[in-house]
């Protein structure tokens, strides 16, 4: 069966509650596409006005972060029951903003997976190399070294339900993105991953974005290639162009 495209938003640490609620006014009516499904990340305080806001439409709201209790002296921190309650579908897990800047470690992300799936979110699960590892021709290993740390007790059929993004760290936020070869070959590799790691049936089922300054001009080339299932999209996300990305199809 054919994977339906996920575009998802991440807003990252930027929108006011208000400017929140005015940007997912803007984009009403242009992120409706049947053949796609459509996720905004938002930052915490968001959450509820925007998934006010999205109510009856066809968006369905994320989280940019969580912890791993359900509750308790965690100053700071928000849990999956709450994300939960307030209507939250998906959660990005293992950002590589997070993996840096917080020092959040593969250990940490995998009870992260599991987590959030025990408690009903659907993990969107970030793995991608350094300009560094790139030009060294080390990336490969990297990545595969990610998805199998970070998945450790997943069960098949909870991968099928998963979506895996692959980010180069060096398309992120530079305006520099992977060629649509690059990307394809990488979400190839993790596809074939995770047929060694469970079977081809979870590795057809598995969805598997690419993102890196993905924007309304090279979506609809990243978007042919027969192993980008979709695209998680950082500074584009925030304006009407995300409505383009929606429709790369139309
Ligand atoms: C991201 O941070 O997930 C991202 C892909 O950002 P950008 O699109 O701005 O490169």
């Amino acid at each position: 069966m054919a994977r339906k495209k996920i575009i998802a938003g991440n807003w990252k640490m930027n929108m006011t509650p208000s400017q929140a609620v005015e940007l997912v006014n803007t984009l009403k009516d242009l992120v409706v596409n049947p053949d796609v499904d459509v996720v905004y990340c938002v930052p915490a305080i968001d959450i509820v006005p925007v998934v006010e806001a999205v109510k009856g439409s066809n968006v369905a709201v994320g989280a940019e972060n969580f912890y791993i209790e359900d509750k308790g002296a965690y100053t700071g921190e928000i849990s999956a029951p709450m994300l939960l309650d307030a209507g939250v579908k998906y959660v990005i897990i293992g950002h590589s903003e997070r993996r840096d800047y917080f020092k959040e470690d593969d250990a940490l992300l995998n009870k992260k997976v599991l987590k959030a799936f025990a408690s009903g979110l659907t993990p969107i699960l970030c793995c991608g190399e350094s300009l560094e590892l790139r030009e060294r021709n080390a990336y490969k290993d990297w990545i595969n070294l990610q998805i199998k740390a970070d998945l450790e007790g997943v069960t098949a059929d909870q991968v099928k339900t998963m979506v895996i993004a692959y980010e180069p760290i060096w398309a992120i936020g530079t305006g520099k993105t992977a060629t649509a070869d690059q990307a394809q070959e990488v979400c190839a590799m993790i596809r074939h991953t995770i047929a060694e790691m469970y079977d081809e049936a979870t590795a057809e089922a598995v969805r598997i974005q690419y993102g890196g300054s993905m924007n309304a001009g090279n979506a609809a080339e990243l978007l042919s290639k027969p192993d980008i299932d979709g695209g998680l999209i950082g500074g584009a996300a925030l304006k009407p162009d995300f409505g383009k990305i929606v429709n790369y199809n139309k």
